[in-house]
């Protein structure tokens, strides 16, 4: 694929992130580079992603080595126009709304439940700062420079953020699916409070906050505005033994994900949060103009799919039962022409 590097988007430790432009398509692509020699994890990045296809995993575009004036490695990427959760999170005024902490945690675990179970990873490193937001508005799971395959187990040493490393992570003894609904469950108290969790005592030190979890038999603080609910739903992610805790699966079936919350999302200029003409609507969701020219994902064409994409984020919870032969059907709007 030929393609023009742009302006710089995100800088990890490992990489830095780029927009770019596809010259064929003119399609905005996100591509993480680094350095060729310092480029192991991007590398081990690049092989994982390349095997996935889901709509909450950011999709593989390609790898490519450039010569730049050093040599580069460099992943492509499906652009993720809205970054992060955290910047989400932040351009909110600090938190997101309990609506769309539903809806992105239904994604979350719906990327995981595809990457535990048909793929047999763990991605090690879950947290609003590693899941991005579409073009659509659905959450997708990225940087997989931690993950590792679950089977067969093998001893390597843990990774990812200590605010968000569960108890067996913290005390190194094991890291698998278990270890990243704990971190989901983290993540979610990120969502709704806008930082991480761990408050008190000294929760910016990481040795403290691993002490606390591993050994001290503590466990984050569940925020009090939370619903009854949600408190149930953080309960079963953050079970101190990791084999009384949820998988992802058995979360997607919990009523935190699968009621539609009363409040609506929080502010009309949000994001996606304008009136679709109609549910089939393909242009709807395109809110900034350098996206128009777009390639729309493979399964984007499958309109049982888009609407359950768009059920999802308009907060629809509950999964509709879409039935065309009826006659109950009534036309909402029609274009005269
Ligand atoms: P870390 O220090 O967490 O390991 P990293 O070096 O692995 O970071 P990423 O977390 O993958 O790098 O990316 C760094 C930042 O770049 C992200 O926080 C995000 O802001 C931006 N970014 C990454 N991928 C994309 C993408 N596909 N589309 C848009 N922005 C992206």
């Amino acid at each position: 694929m030929n393609w023009t590097r742009e302006k710089a988007i995100g800088h990890g430790s490992s990489a830095t992130v780029y927009a770019a432009t596809c010259q064929e398509s003119g399609e905005t692509i996100a591509v993480k580079s680094a350095e060729f020699h310092q480029s192991e994890f991007l590398q081990r990045e690049a092989k994982l992603l390349s095997s996935m296809n889901s709509p909450y995993v950011i999709g593989y575009r390609g790898c490519e080595v450039t010569k730049e004036p050093l040599a580069t490695y460099n992943l492509l990427m499906e652009y993720a126009p809205y970054g992060t959760l955290a910047d989400v999170a932040a351009k909110n005024g600090g938190c997101i709304d309990e609506a769309r902490v539903v809806s992105y945690t239904r994604q979350i675990l719906l990327g995981l439940e595809y990457v535990h179970n048909l793929k047999g990873i763990a991605h090690c490193d879950v947290k609003g700062s590693n899941v991005l937001v579409g073009v659509n508005g659905e959450a997708k799971i990225a940087d997989f420079g931690c993950a590792k395959r679950v089977e067969p187990e093998l001893t390597e040493p843990v990774r990812g953020t200590p605010a968000f490393m569960a108890p067996e992570v913290a005390r190194g003894e094991r890291q698998g699916k278990e270890s990243d609904i704990w971190a989901l469950g983290c993540t979610v108290i990120e969502m709704v409070t806008g930082s991480p969790p761990w408050v008190g005592g000294d929760s910016t030190d990481p040795v403290s906050v691993l002490y606390r979890v591993g050994y001290m038999g503590e466990s984050p603080e569940l925020p009090s505005s939370l619903t009854e609910q949600a408190k149930d739903f953080l309960g079963k992610c953050l079970r101190r033994d990791a084999k009384e805790r949820w998988t992802a699966t058995q979360l997607l079936n919990h009523p935190f994900v699968t009621t539609k919350p009363n409040t609506e999302p929080e502010s009309e200029t949000d994001l996606v949060t304008n009136s679709p003409t109609s549910v089939t609507d393909q242009m709807f969701w395109r809110s900034v103009e350098e996206e128009e020219d777009q390639e729309r994902p493979s399964w984007w064409e499958c309109h049982e799919e888009r609407i359950g994409v768009l059920s999802w984020i308009g907060q629809a919870v509950v999964d509709p039962t879409w039935d065309m032969d009826g006659e109950d059907w009534i036309t909402v709007r029609r274009n005269n022409d």
